[in-house]
């Protein structure tokens, strides 16, 4: 008899997604012993304020659910904090929402305000919940796309077009889900760029779920972050998400939030309710107090990853990587067909084949991007490294990167005279 093949007991909507590759490169990088630089978090502790006073919170005896929306001292913070860097008004009780993680924002937002048969636009490269969270909402992606700009200048940004922006817009459109500073091209958009999607929205009265957790996270020679919610005609139509993890260096407390006007905040609270109802007590009352009281905080950790970004940068470039400029969050994009090409191996062409590579023989795990893509083979030729690391880690890795040298043959021509990076295919060119 033909053995019965166990039949997978994961949903339909959620079986095309896998496991994520965060888990996946993550347990790569532990099974070779690898320095880490997959999934983006800090390999240091956070800050003694928000631990004091989330121990506090655990002694005084804050052991029972937390208030659904959020613990009101958090909610204040974040209000003031809000209206601090962006100059609008945010009720704490009424606009925002506290989740468990900007994680759990995103569907919360998602699912909330979202209906089966409408349309999201989705700029990809994309973090790879929002693909999962539209499909749960029964709802269809539309995908924009960020490419390398033209090779003019000797660190490249990603652009989208602008006609493409807009045919990504129909009458289906509900909302349009941006992240900014970008994960994991590094980009931050400018005031122009976000002012065509704010025109767009506004013109199809969509909603925007604009994820900011890397806020704080912009670098010296970048532009600085605009809020697309501060944009004209946005703030009545605009849910922007927050996350204590990113800025002060705490991603496993899990603490995020939601900021939104009334009606848009109803929604995002009737899903937030169904998800987890509300976060971690103790937790919340930690993150008020860093989010009062920790600016220093936050400006140690933004030169502590400029210096990351620049010596990783630098070292990538010296190998041969076709670097990209990471103006923010804590992730820089490569092409690495300079390098694979040389390798001579067929293992190592794409991205994933590259990356799984580079954790076992050189001991440096990284992100393939094409799990972050509609169609994947447009992210085969890129790596994502994080740099929100100890500048020791930032060294180790740079000192084992080396290696690669090792492996590859001797330069018989210029660099880069025998590469068809994604830059010169996308535009027909081959080299
Ligand atoms: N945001 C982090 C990253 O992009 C990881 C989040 C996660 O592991 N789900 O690497």
């Amino acid at each position: 008899m033909t053995p019965v093949q166990p039949t997978s007991q994961v949903s339909r909507t959620l079986s095309p997604f896998g496991t994520t590759i965060f888990a996946e490169m993550t347990q790569l990088a532990v099974r070779h012993a690898a320095v880490n630089l997959a999934q983006g978090f800090p390999d240091f502790d956070g800050p003694q304020l928000a631990k004091r006073a989330a121990i506090d919170a655990i002694e005084a005896g804050h052991a029972q659910y937390a208030r659904m929306i959020g613990v009101p001292t958090l909610n204040e913070a974040i209000a003031h904090a809000w209206r601090a860097r962006t100059g609008l008004e945010a009720d704490p009780d009424v606009n925002i929402t506290v989740t468990s993680g900007c994680t759990e924002a995103i569907p919360a937002s998602v699912l909330g305000v979202v209906s089966p048969g409408d349309e999201v636009v989705v700029f990809e490269p994309f973090y790879d919940s929002y693909r999962a969270c539209v499909a749960l909402a029964g709802a269809t992606a539309r995908f924009v796309r960020l490419r390398p700009e033209a090779p003019r200048t000797r660190r490249r940004g990603f652009v989208f077009d602008p006609v493409e922006l807009r045919r990504a817009f129909s009458p289906k459109t509900r909302a349009v889900l941006i992240n900014t500073p970008h994960n994991p091209t590094g980009k931050v958009f400018t005031r122009s760029e976000l002012e065509q999607v704010a025109e767009l929205c506004v013109r199809h009265d969509a909603i925007a779920i604009c994820d900011e957790v890397y806020e704080h996270l912009t670098y010296d020679d970048a532009p600085s972050h605009v809020s697309l919610a501060t944009m004209p005609g946005m703030k009545e139509r605009t849910i922007t998400l927050g996350s204590l993890g990113k800025s002060y260096n705490l991603t496993g407390w899990k603490v995020g939030w939601a900021i939104a006007p009334e009606n848009l905040t109803k929604g995002v609270r009737a899903a937030h309710q169904f998800l987890t109802f509300a976060t971690a007590t103790p937790m919340q009352h930690g993150a008020a107090a860093i989010i009062r009281d920790g600016r220093e905080c936050i400006d140690a950790t933004r030169s502590l990853f400029q210096r990351n970004r620049d010596a990783l940068s630098a070292a990538l470039e010296a190998l041969g990587f076709d670097v990209f400029r990471s103006d923010g969050t804590y992730f820089v994009m490569a092409d690495h067909t300079p390098i694979s090409v040389r390798l001579g191996r067929d293992d190592v062409r794409d991205d994933r084949g590259f990356c799984a590579w580079l954790t076992r023989e050189i001991g440096v795990a990284s992100i393939p991007p094409s799990a972050f893509y509609s169609e994947p083979d447009a992210g085969r030729s890129f790596v994502r490294f994080a740099y929100c690391k100890k500048e020791s880690t930032i060294a180790e890795a740079i000192a084992r990167l080396e290696k690669l040298r090792h492996h590859l043959p001797e330069r018989a021509s210029p660099p880069g005279a025998h590469v068809e990076s994604s830059t010169l295919r996308e535009r027909g060119i081959s080299a």
